[in-house]
């Protein structure tokens, strides 16, 4: 595994690249704010990139098309920490779910899910890689009305 200054804005353009398109098709607005553009992160590229393609995949994927809804990725810093949120108008999480999603192939509710493809592991990679970050994963969501997932990682591996 290589490890290499990352520009966050670099990846997240080339994720970015590749959802949009997806995010058209089903007439959803992919959106984005970038406080800091330099901000640079010590890690593997790979790593950084299914952090984003994972949270967008998921917020294009559990959002219903032709509706005029948003997802929106922002990404700053505050603190010592750079603050990565993907926001959907989505279906949501119910709550008996919510601690359970991170879990390997833990998938809500297989009819809602089923017409979606997908093998619940997204989540789960997304989790072990901020924790070998040294950051933190959370998720807010109101079901039926959307979904908001927050990572946190530690300034301190990151240079400018
Ligand atoms: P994979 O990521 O392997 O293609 P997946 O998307 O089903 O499959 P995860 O990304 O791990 O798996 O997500 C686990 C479950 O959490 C999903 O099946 C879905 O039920 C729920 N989930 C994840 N993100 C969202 C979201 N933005 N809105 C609503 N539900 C979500
Ligand atoms: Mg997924």
């Amino acid at each position: 595994i290589v490890y290499e200054g990352v520009s966050l804005y670099n990846v997240f353009l080339e994720v970015y690249e590749m959802t949009n398109y997806i995010a058209k098709s089903k007439n959803i607005n992919l959106t984005y704010e970038f406080d800091d553009k330099s901000i640079v992160v010590f890690a593997n590229r790979d790593y950084i990139k299914q952090v984003f393609l994972n949270l967008i995949d998921n917020a294009i994927k559990y959002t219903p098309e032709n509706q005029g809804k948003t997802v929106k990725v922002s990404v700053g810093t505050k603190q010592d920490k750079i603050i990565i949120k993907v926001k959907d108008e989505g279906i949501g999480i119910p709550k008996e779910d919510i601690n359970r999603i991170f879990e390997r192939f833990y998938r809500v509710d297989k009819a809602r899910s089923k017409e979606v493809g997908g093998t619940g592991l997204g989540l789960a990679i997304i989790k072990h890689i901020v924790k070998s970050l040294g950051g933190t994963i959370e998720v807010k969501s109101e079901l039926r009305h959307g979904s908001e997932f927050i990572v946190n990682i530690p300034e301190k591996i990151s240079f400018k």
